[in-house]
């Protein structure tokens, strides 16, 4: 049984914080896409925890974790991470990464800021962790997988000729210093020596594990929004953060992943550039955004305050659709609890039509929104375990957001902490 934890929202939605409590019901976490450019909060008995690049299934010592094939990998934040959690008593985890994942360098976060740099105000919002210009690498076949990162020559030979076009944008683009091939040679040929007892074949080793029964959970980074086709392009991260992808991202037959399980918070956020209709202002925004989260709403990985704003059924029905969910988890329920009324956008308005299917990005620069208003609970609702407790507006709410997005509502997780959680039926 193969299960995805996907956003299907801007990101932040709170996956990390689902995919530790479903991993207790699984055998092997899987990340299928991304890197560390972006952060999953955990909040378990080790402590406060953001997640970049490891699985969030680290902190169950039964779990093997895979960093699959379509994970864009940086060695050393990886041993950051490692290191970091060991600092802090967790046992050392379960750990493979695949030997077809590709090696995301120090020239890629180079590249990546450079050209944030150059753009300036027409910027994409990037966090400067060289995801574009990995993924750009890696389409264009000039990019490292970890297996070649074992053999001196073969990875001289490859960085030679990825340099070539590099050192022209250094030189006459950007105007830096040159890269070095010897140095940057040796430093990965270490790394992946470093690297190389944690490296497999995963594919293989998923399917074996497959025949055996065993239990998988996909963890996707960001959301639907921010996917490269279905996203709101250009304001996207260069990968596929959809269950669909899982399966390439992974290496597993499409057919076994059975369960997706789309996560969405309560209200709205999303972090960097990009358009979001129902995005909150001055007073309103402040206070969401500082009761939001478990510490407020603030980017994981680059600490930006985040956009904030009503929940927006348009986006996340698309988002849900583009997931293929079958089930939806929503997070950040109690952050609701102070408000007398909560309002939901039900529909855009784009040049004098209403619209309640998400339009590409052009119409969504011009979209409006269209709110309905729900009365609030004003009650605070950590601590209830069972959701007959939750009072009755709140169930109200959630019922009236489930028929929105056309996604039964399956679990509902009151507050940041592992046990702050509400399975239904
Ligand atoms: P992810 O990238 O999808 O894992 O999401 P992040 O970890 O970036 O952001 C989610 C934020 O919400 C983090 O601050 C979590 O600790 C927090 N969080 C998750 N679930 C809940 C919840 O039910 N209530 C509250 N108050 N915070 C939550």
């Amino acid at each position: 049984m193969v299960r995805a934890i996907v956003g299907a929202n801007w990101g932040d939605e709170g996956k990390g914080k689902l995919t530790d409590v479903l991993a207790e019901q699984s055998d092997i976490v899987i990340r299928f896409q991304g890197g560390a450019n972006a952060g999953h909060t955990i909040i378990n008995e080790h402590g406060k925890f953001a997640l970049h690049l490891l699985p969030s299934g680290i902190f169950h010592p039964g779990v093997v974790n895979v960093i699959g094939p379509g994970v864009a990998l940086d060695i050393e934040e990886l041993f950051t991470e490692l290191d970091g959690i060991a600092a802090r008593n967790v046992p050392m985890p379960k750990l493979l990464v695949s030997d077809r994942a590709q090696v995301l360098m120090d020239f890629h976060v180079l590249l990546d800021t450079y050209e944030e740099e150059r753009l300036a105000d027409r910027k994409f919002g990037s966090t400067k962790s060289g995801i574009a210009p990995f993924y750009s690498d890696k389409a264009a076949k000039v990019g490292i997988q970890v297996c070649q990162l074992m053999d001196i020559d073969l990875l001289r030979d490859r960085l030679k000729n990825s340099l070539v076009k590099k050192n022209v944008l250094m030189e006459h683009l950007y105007h830096k210093p040159l890269l070095d091939l010897d140095a940057l040679t040796d430093k990965y040929y270490a790394l992946g020596q470093r690297l190389k007892p944690l490296v497999c074949d995963t594919t293989q080793y998923l399917h074996q594990a497959l025949q055996e029964g065993k239990r998988m959970l996909l963890e996707g980074q960001l959301g639907a929004l921010r996917d490269l086709e279905h996203g709101i392009y250009p304001y996207t991260t260069s990968s596929s953060p959809l269950a669909g992808y899982g399966a390439v991202g992974a290496g597993l037959p499409p057919r076994v992943i059975t369960e997706v399980i789309a996560v969405t918070k309560a209200y709205s956020s999303s972090v960097g550039t990009g358009f979001f209709v129902s995005k909150l202002e001055g007073q309103e925004a402040e206070e969401l955004r500082r009761r939001g989260g478990d510490a407020g709403e603030y980017g994981a990985k680059t600490g930006r305050p985040r956009d904030v704003g009503w929940f927006d059924a348009v986006a996340t029905r698309y988002g849900c659709r583009v997931q293929g969910a079958t089930a939806c988890a929503m997070t950040n329920i109690d952050v609701l609890g102070y408000l007398d009324e909560i309002k939901v956008c039900v529909a855009y308005e784009v040049d004098g039509q209403r619209i309640t299917d998400f339009p590409a990005t052009p119409q969504l620069a011009r979209a409006t929104p269209i709110y309905v208003t729900l009365p609030g609970w004003q009650q605070d609702v950590r601590g209830i375990t069972r959701y007959e407790d939750l009072p009755q507006k709140c169930r109200d709410y959630i019922a009236f957001i489930e028929k929105e997005i056309e996604t039964p509502i399956t679990i509902v997780s009151n507050g940041p902490r592992r046990e702050e959680i509400i399975f239904r039926g």
